[in-house]
């Protein structure tokens, strides 16, 4: 499934590299000849080989690497570890400028969902050195390991280890689809796992966590623009309807005799759209309905009906399901059945630190602000330290599929205006980067 990288000269690069060029490098790892694109699960050969080129290019550009007690690589601008136990760390808390994103990618994921984030990272540290950049302030490319959950089904799971979202014990004792545990995995790996866990101390280095990622949907191909600023991540969640009524003959029972669940549950469906539509920015899906028992020559006695459910504001999601909820009552009581609701699982929105953001709209007055409904390491980072984000442009809208697309010239563009920023950030005087 992994293939190996395609050969560069190790000497420094003259000129600043290309997102296209670092990018072509890897095409050829991790391909999934099964699902088309890109199958890179943590610590497997192809995610260990994007690991190897992380330190390859890191390398390249006298960067110094570490891995942290989570399995992130860390490479640090002209040995400048800040007060992060990493190399040459003498800068105050709050100082270290951070940049970067994940290698891993979903089953049968594209090319750019994660490793754009880190090649553009690499390409403005490029165009930094080319400016001549220099700062007190440490800057490092990172690369967090798991941010899909593929293989340990927790995303983020580097990150929420890093500040402490998840217990150490938990994560140890995640298994993947071999029914290994993550424990034995990332030990296997040369990880020391006894030692997993939150790291204030390097939490309290960052100053600043930007990370540049391709675009999961048509808001800047909508607005004719290459590069947004990240507002905001939706709150989420899962809800379960149950819907009850009476099991039956599909050939004896006369159609208004009938207490279908099935019929309920299809108005639950046409609800969350309708719902939806009718908030601005939401998003309602049914995305998986189980009938019991489930045959073809009987009505069910239950269907469960799941929606997923977001928006922006807490306050809207919670109307969107509480108005599909009322319909679903509705419905049900029409067809003589009953229903219940649980919540299986909610998110919060997560919205980016307010004075970083501003310092990234002053610096690209021309983006764009986009909020996106996809997670992001940089999610569990933004309860921990001042954290942004910015969107590439993806022609395509799509994500987590081979057909995540985007335009070179779009991908340095991109690059372009996190160096833009990073400039911005590195030059600012020894003092809280926002407050
Ligand atoms: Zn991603």
């Amino acid at each position: 499934m992994s293939g190996g990288l395609t050969g560069r000269p190790t000497d420094a690069p003259t000129a600043p590299a290309s997102v296209a060029g670092l990018l072509r490098d890897i095409a050829d790892v991790g391909r999934d000849a099964t699902r088309g694109g890109y199958s890179r699960f943590v610590y497997d050969d192809g995610e260990t080989t994007l690991r190897e080129w992380f330190v390859a290019e890191a390398e390249r550009r006298s960067l110094e690497v570490e891995t942290d007690r989570n399995g992130a690589l860390w490479a640090w601008r002209h040995g400048t570890g800040g007060a992060t136990g990493g190399p040459g760390g003498t800068a105050g808390p709050g100082a270290a400028v951070v940049t970067g994103s994940h290698l891993d990618s979903v089953p049968g994921g594209g090319a750019y969902d994660g490793p754009l984030g880190v090649a553009s990272a690499f390409a403005a540290v490029d165009l930094l050195d080319a400016r001549g950049v220099r700062s007190e302030r440490p800057l490092a490319v990172v690369a967090f390991p798991e941010e899909e959950g593929a293989r340990f089904g927790v995303a983020c799971l580097g990150s929420r280890l890093l500040a402490g979202a998840i217990t150490p014990d938990r994560a140890r004792a995640l298994t993947d689809a071999d029914g290994l545990t993550f424990a034995e995995v990332a030990a296997r790996a040369g990880l020391d796992v006894d030692r997993i866990g939150p790291d204030p101390a390097r939490l309290a280095a960052i100053g600043a966590f930007v990370e540049l990622h391709v675009e999961q949907g048509r808001g800047l191909v909508d607005l004719g623009e290459p590069v947004a600023v990240g507002s905001a991540i939706l709150g989420h969640g899962r809800w379960r309807f149950s819907v009850t009524g009476q099991g039956n003959h599909a050939g004896t029972t006369l159609m208004l005799d009938r207490r279908d669940p099935m019929v309920a549950a299809a108005g639950i469906v046409l609800a969350a759209r309708e719902v939806a539509i009718d908030h601005a920015g939401a998003r309602a899906t049914v995305g998986r309905v189980q009938p019991v028992p489930g045959g073809t020559n009987v009505i069910a006695s239950r269907v469960d009906v799941w929606l997923d459910a977001r928006h922006p504001d807490d306050a809207v999601t919670a109307a969107v399901v509480a108005e599909i909820h009322r319909r679903a009552v509705a419905v049900a009581e029409a067809e003589g059945c009953e229903v219940v609701l649980v919540e299986e699982s909610y998110g919060g929105t997560v919205h980016f630190d307010d004075g970083l953001r501003a310092r990234l709209t002053d610096v690209l007055p021309q983006a764009p602000v986009l909020d996106t409904g996809a997670g992001h390491d940089a999610g569990v980072l933004a309860s921990v330290v001042p954290t942004a984000m910015l969107f590439t442009r993806n022609p395509t809208g799509v994500s987590h599929s081979p057909e995540e697309s985007v335009e070179d010239d779009d991908a340095q563009t991109g690059a372009v205006a996190l160096a833009d920023v990073l400039e911005s950030l590195l030059l600012r005087p020894q003092e809280p980067i926002v407050s």
